[in-house]
């Protein structure tokens, strides 16, 4: 059992009894942010707060013509060249669920799946975007050129935090280095659009965009359909299983998630005394998007095990394959 593995079993079975008697910083009772994020009022946090007592907040409805300008752009894409759009699968439960629907509604549209790998990749990712491509039969492509570019670039981004949230920055720099080589890819062979399967959170919160498409003069024009079917996460965690997506217990994003989410999240709890990933988590709890208690258990024990230095041997790891150890990212001692 690896830590990923190890972590998601303690986070289900053992912390939900454990948290009682384990001394973590108090979290929202409306979503799970951590008091060491923001001041609190009576309880929750300033969102939460002014939010007129209720922990919900509605997610806001796509309009209709929005939707169907989504669905016109896509078909206007099916030429019946060799391929129409790129599609970035990740081996992740958001992109596997986004594959399948799209070869369901639009299954004329010709994808080429590319599995961009940042050198931090888990085999069981690799294996899932595998299956996943079979499965519904479109072409692959593993690209593994890239695994020294993003190790410069993920070195620096951890040289640069200095002591902000790993989200904004290395997250940030992975995320737009996949799209970078992607399209990249996509304008070389001649692919005129590009899918990802980011949510409408992520978009808001990482690219600072509210629609469904980035447009490019070089193209590809880029299209993120869960920003237009915002399909809640307990929502994709079910279909996954249900059409067996992905290999038994590997649909939680901690299971799938890389190295080096772990190795952000560490170094994020150990500076910030949170994870820079609970905003998003946060708002879609309250958008009423995903299982408050999952993500309130994960973060806790997050904090826990960081903080007792149950992690020092991920965080080394995960860091020493970029040429790195916390002593160069953090200006503290582990714990
Ligand atoms: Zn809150």
């Amino acid at each position: 059992m690896n830590t990923p593995q190890l972590f998601e079993s303690l986070a289900t079975k053992v912390w939900p009894m454990a948290r009682r008697f384990a001394r973590i910083s108090r979290r929202c009772r409306g979503c799970i942010l951590s008091e060491r994020h923001s001041t609190f009022i009576s309880g929750r946090c300033p969102i939460c707060a002014s939010g007129s007592g209720e922990s919900k907040v509605v997610s806001p409805m796509v309009p209709h013509a929005e939707r169907q300008r989504f669905d016109a752009i896509v078909r206007g894409y099916t030429r019946g060249k060799r391929y129409d759009a790129l599609f970035l699968l990740s081996g992740g439960k958001d992109s596997a669920y986004l594959l399948h629907r799209m070869r369901t509604e639009y299954p004329d549209l010709k994808l080429l799946c590319v599995t961009v790998n940042n050198g931090f990749m888990s085999s069981v990712a690799v294996a899932n975007a595998h299956d996943v491509a079979e499965r519904f039969q479109t072409d692959l492509l593993v690209h593994n050129a890239s695994i020294g570019e993003f190790a410069r670039v993920l070195r620096d981004a951890f040289l640069s935090l200095n002591g902000c949230g790993s989200y904004g920055v290395v997250d940030k720099a992975d995320g737009d280095l996949i799209f970078a080589t992607g399209r990249a890819l996509a304008r070389e062979m001649g692919i005129p659009a590009m899918i990802a399967g980011l949510s409408w959170v992520q978009l808001e919160q990482i690219m600072g965009i509210t629609t469904f498409e980035m447009t490019e003069p070089a193209g590809p024009h880029s299209l993120f359909p869960l920003a237009v079917w915002r399909t809640g996460e307990q929502e994709i965690r079910q279909a996954v299983r249900d059409l067996r997506l992905m290999r038994p217990g590997s649909d939680s994003p901690v299971v799938s998630n890389s190295e080096l989410i772990l190795a952000m999240s560490v170094i994020d709890v150990l500076t910030l005394g949170y994870s820079s990933f609970e905003p998003e988590f946060a708002q879609l709890v309250r958008e009423g998007k995903t299982d408050r208690q999952v993500w309130l258990h994960t973060f806790e024990l997050l904090e826990f095990a960081a903080t007792r230095g149950l992690l020092n041997k991920d965080l080394r790891r995960g860091l020493s394959k970029l040429g790195l150890t916390p002593e160069d990212v953090m200006k503290k001692e582990l714990p």
